[in-house]
C-alpha cells in the first residue's frame, strides 16, 4: 500500500506543447491510484508562494489538445537558493503534499534533485522541453510539435525562396543543442544545417552555396540553430553577403511560434504515457528520477545522470543531411 496520499504537479522552465496532456495523465493516474493531485502554479514560484489548487477530472477535461500549460510556467530565482527550497518544502508539508511530479528541462530537474536531496521529498521528473537535449529519453515532450511547426513554416518560406531566387537563413530554437535544426532541416531539404554540435567552416558554407546556385540561382534554405558557431542567422547572413554580394539573402527568426500550438499526436501520446508512469513510479516507491522513453521502453534515469550527461546528437544523420543537400 502506497504511503503517498497527495501529489503536487508543476510545470517549469519554457512551456512546451504536451505539458497539458502530461498534467491530465497525472491527474487521471492519481484518480486511478486513489491519490489526490494538487496543481502548483508557475513552477517552483508556486511552491514558495503557495499558489496551488486541487485538480480533479473536471479540471483536466478538454485540455489534451491545448498548447502551453494550464498550470502556467515560470523561472524562479528564489528556488535556486537553499532557503527558497526550504520554504518550498515547508509549504508542501503544510499543504499535505507527500510527493511531486515536475515537468521541465535541465534546470527544473536540477532543482528537483536538490529539493529531493535536501528534504527527502519523493520527486519524479518528466522531460518537458522543445530542445530534445535531455539525457535519458529519445524524445522530450514538445520536441515533435516544435519540429512540425518549423517544417510548416519553412515549407512556406521555400515557396518564396524559389519564386524570387532568394536565399533564406532561418533561425530555429536551440541555444545549446541542434536537434530541432537537424530534424527540421532534413525534413525540409535544407541546403545547409548549422548546429552547435558541429563546426562548419565558412569555406564549406560558401562551397555549398556555389553548388546550390546551379539548381536554383542563389535560392535555398539554410537552417541555423540559435546557438550555432557562427553566432545565429544574422551573422550567417553577413558572411554570405560579404562573399556573394549579388545574392538576395533574407533572415527569418522563427522565435516563439516554435513553443506554442496544439501538441502533435506524438507529443500527446508521449506525455500521456510518461505522465502516468511518473505517478505509478511514485506509488512503487521510486524517486529522484526522470521518466523517459528509449526504444519505446519506459526508462527511469536518476536526476544526477540526466543533469550530468548531454544527449548526443546523431552526427551521422548530420553528415547524411549534407550529402542529401548537394
Ligand atoms: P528549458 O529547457 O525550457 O530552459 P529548464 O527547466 O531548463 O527548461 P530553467 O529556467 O533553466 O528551465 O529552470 C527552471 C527553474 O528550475 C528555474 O527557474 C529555477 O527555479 C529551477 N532551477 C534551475 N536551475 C536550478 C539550480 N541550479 N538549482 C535549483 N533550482 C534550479
Amino acid at each position: 500500500m502506497s504511503q503517498i496520499k497527495k501529489i503536487g504537479v508543476l510545470t517549469s522552465g519554457g512551456d512546451t506543447p504536451g505539458m497539458n496532456a502530461a498534467i491530465r495523465a497525472i491527474v487521471k493516474a492519481g484518480i486511478h491510484y486513489n491519490i489526490e493531485v494538487a496543481g502548483i502554479f508557475k513552477g517552483y514560484y508556486g511552491l514558495i508562494n503557495k499558489t496551488m489548487k486541487p485538480l480533479d477530472g473536471a479540471a483536466v477535461y478538454n485540455i489534451i489538445h491545448r498548447g502551453g500549460t494550464i498550470l502556467k510556467s515560470a523561472r524562479c530565482q528564489e528556488f535556486i537558493k537553499p532557503e527558497g527550497r526550504k520554504k518550498a518544502y515547508e509549504h508542501m508539508k503544510a499543504e499535505g503534499i507527500d510527493a511531486l511530479v515536475v515537468i521541465g528541462g535541465d534546470g527544473t530537474l536540477t532543482g528537483a534533485r536538490l529539493l529531493g536531496k535536501e528534504h527527502g521529498v519523493p520527486i519524479m521528473g518528466l522531460p518537458g522541453t522543445i530542445d530534445n537535449d535531455l539525457y535519458g529519453t529519445d524524445y522530450t515532450i514538445g520536441y515533435d510539435t516544435a519540429v512540425n511547426t518549423v517544417v510548416a513554416a519553412v515549407d512556406k518560406i521555400r515557396d518564396t525562396a524559389h519564386s524570387h531566387d532568394r536565399l533564406f537563413v532561418v533561425e530555429v530554437m536551440g541555444r545549446d543543442a541542434g536537434f530541432i535544426a537537424l530534424r527540421s532541416g532534413i525534413a525540409t531539404g535544407a541546403e545547409k544545417i548549422l548546429i552547435p554540435e558541429a563546426k562548419t567552416y565558412i569555406e564549406d558554407l560558401y562551397e555549398t552555396l556555389e553548388k546550390g546556385s546551379s539548381h536554383d540561382e542563389g535560392a535555398g534554405i539554410i537552417i541555423v540553430a540559435e546557438g550555432d558557431k557562427f553566432g545565429g542567422a544574422l551573422e550567417v547572413e553577413k558572411k554570405i553577403k560579404s562573399r556573394f554580394p549579388d545574392f538576395d539573402v533574407r533572415v527569418t527568426i522563427l522565435g516563439h511560434i516554435q513553443r506554442g500550438g496544439a501538441p502533435s499526436a506524438f507529443d500527446r501520446v508521449l506525455a500521456s504515457g510518461l505522465g502516468f508512469q511518473a505517478v505509478k513510479a511514485l506509488v512503487d516507491g521510486r524517486k529522484g528520477m526522470m521518466v523517459g522513453s528509449i526504444n519505446r521502453q519506459i526508462v527511469f534515469t536518476p536526476f544526477e545522470q540526466t543533469i550530468k550527461y548531454n544527449r548526443p546528437i546523431n552526427v551521422e544523420l548530420h553528415s547524411i543531411a549534407e550529402i542529401l543537400a548537394l
